[in-house]
């Protein structure tokens, strides 16, 4: 049963040949016998995925299928950055490791009331992070290779998938939090147009970034985990009034005429290794002989994404972090008076990580450097969707690689900021646009998986998912558990 995908698992719960229950208790099994190894929950909800996979049966048995989504059927992996009723949600930190929320986020609220939670992912702190390292619960290990990160900072999100304790997850994705862990873990991962997915329920880093994303074994569960939470919300004024197509019915048309471009500056990018070079080049010839045009194409700015990316970011998170102040969430300190309460609070509360950003971010707005950190790269953020935008008149699908390596060592780049977040140098471009992008898995590189990056314009979806079916179905790369 682990071996299958999620789409495969819930034909057959709706089939009535395996129940949800079974299903559950598989996961639940499988958590218990590679948790110490893997640590990729901050929380496990065993009692819960078992209870609610019960009330799925029932209701299985008693409306039939046609009364149960697909995709209720099958058990979810969930980042801990995303509010649950009744459960604690960290993000990561120490600042709420007693905060237990009183609502879900919508993402979660379209499994309806029996979302059959296998647990709540480990995480760099509020999604700060390339490897899950800046987690306050300890490090999760990559399942390909232990002394490996799973990247980040959806690390326990893609282990827990790539080690089968789960089918399937939902990661964030604010800067690559979707796409990196996923290229790292040989997963699937989808970062949707900004606006597909309502934000309501997700705690804020860089709320003109972040989106909810699927993370999977293959593009079909991609494409129907994208179909459960995608949709406009009154709750979120960012999510977009548009209608949520059809994701799985065009998946197998192909790619025949479809015009596809290597992304130049990405493919020749800092610290880009010859053989993710040769796995990128790989998946655009398999495209062409699946009948797709391909040519090269070139994103003017792009590179310049990750130095605005580092500003803009970090703004935002010193900003939305601010209510994390001892009063209103999680831990508060004890001290004599207010601001007293304040500092000791933030200072016991949040890591390294999160108090480097807060302190860049609020330097960057700060007045008499606002116009030369934060309104620069503002500027240097319109330039890029400036080039996405001449890039999609000529091109449906842009390639390029996901990060420019494979999966790092733990320990190798956590005590040096810079070198982490030059390996979202590929990844940012597309956030900072808005624009879908999905990582696919497009080969082994020293046994280790490789990320190629797909990447089209706002709401095209479909297409999107079309490709990188194709490109999946022409790759070598199949889904394989580990450890
Ligand atoms: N690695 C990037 C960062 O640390 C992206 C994180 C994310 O997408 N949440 O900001």
């Amino acid at each position: 049963m682990l071996e299958l995908t999620a789409f495969e698992l819930a034909q057959k719960i709706h089939a009535k040949e395996i129940s949800a229950r079974e299903a559950a208790e598989v996961a639940n099994t499988r958590v218990e016998k590679v948790e110490g190894d893997i640590n990729a929950f901050v929380t496990t909800t065993p009692d819960i995925a078992t209870e609610r996979a019960e009330r799925v049966d029932e209701r299985l048995k008693n409306g039939g299928s046609d009364s149960v989504n697909l995709w209720e059927t099958v058990p979810l992996v969930v980042k801990d950055v995303l509010s649950t009723k009744g459960t604690r949600t960290t993000c990561g930190s120490k600042i709420l490791e007693d905060f237990t929320p009183v609502y879900n986020a919508t993402a979660l609220e379209k499994f309806g009331e029996d979302l059959i939670m296998v647990g709540k992912a480990n995480m760099d702190e509020f999604a700060m992070g390339s490897s899950t390292e800046n987690s306050a619960y300890g490090p999760t290990k990559n399942p390909w290779d232990l002394s490996r990160v799973p990247g980040g900072s959806s690390g326990g999100s893609a282990a827990a998938v790539a080690a089968g304790e789960g089918w399937w997850a939902l990661g964030t994705d604010t800067g690559g939090s979707v796409r990196q862990p996923g290229a790292f873990c040989g997963m699937v991962g989808l970062k949707p147009t900004y606006g597909r997915v309502s934000r309501y329920g997700l705690v804020a880093f860089a709320s003109s970034l972040d989106q909810i994303g699927p993370m999977t074994r293959d593009v079909r569960d991609s494409a129907l985990l994208l179909q459960a939470i995608s949709g406009h919300d009154p709750n979120d004024s960012t999510s977009a009034k548009v209608e949520v197509p059809d994701y799985l019915s065009e998946l197998e048309n192909g790619v025949s005429g479809l015009r596809v471009g290597v992304v130049t500056e990405l493919m020749n990018a800092e610290g880009v290794e010859p053989e993710v070079r040769a796995i990128t080049e790989k998946t655009a010839r398999d495209l062409e002989e699946a009948g797709a045009d391909v040519g090269e194409v070139s994103l003017p700015h792009a590179t310049y994404g990750l130095p605005a990316y580092y500003i803009i970011a970090p703004a935002e998170l010193s900003s939305n972090l601010a209510r994390f102040d001892g009063v209103r969430y999680g831990h508060r300190a004890t001290a004599s008076g207010v601001h007293e309460m304040y500092r000791r609070t933030r200072e016991e509360g949040f890591g390294d990580e999160a108090k480097r950003r807060i302190m860049l971010g609020t330097y960057a707005l700060s007045s008499g450097y606002y116009d030369a950190y934060y309104a620069q790269a503002q500027k240097v953020r319109t330039k890029i969707v400036d080039d996405f935008r001449s890039a999609f008149r000529d091109f449906d699908i842009l390639i390029s690689p996901t990060c420019p390596t494979a999966a790092f060592e733990i320990g190798d780049k956590v005590n040096d900021p810079l070198a982490m977040y030059a390996n979202d140098i590929c990844a940012v471009p597309a956030s900072l646009a808005g624009v879908p992008a999905i990582s696919i898995p497009g080969g082994l590189s020293d046994g280790l998986p490789v990320g190629v990056q797909l990447m089209s314009d706002h709401f095209t979806e479909p297409t999107l998912l079309r490709a990188a079916h194709a490109a999946e179905r022409a790759s070598e790369f199949r889904f394989e558990m580990k450890p």
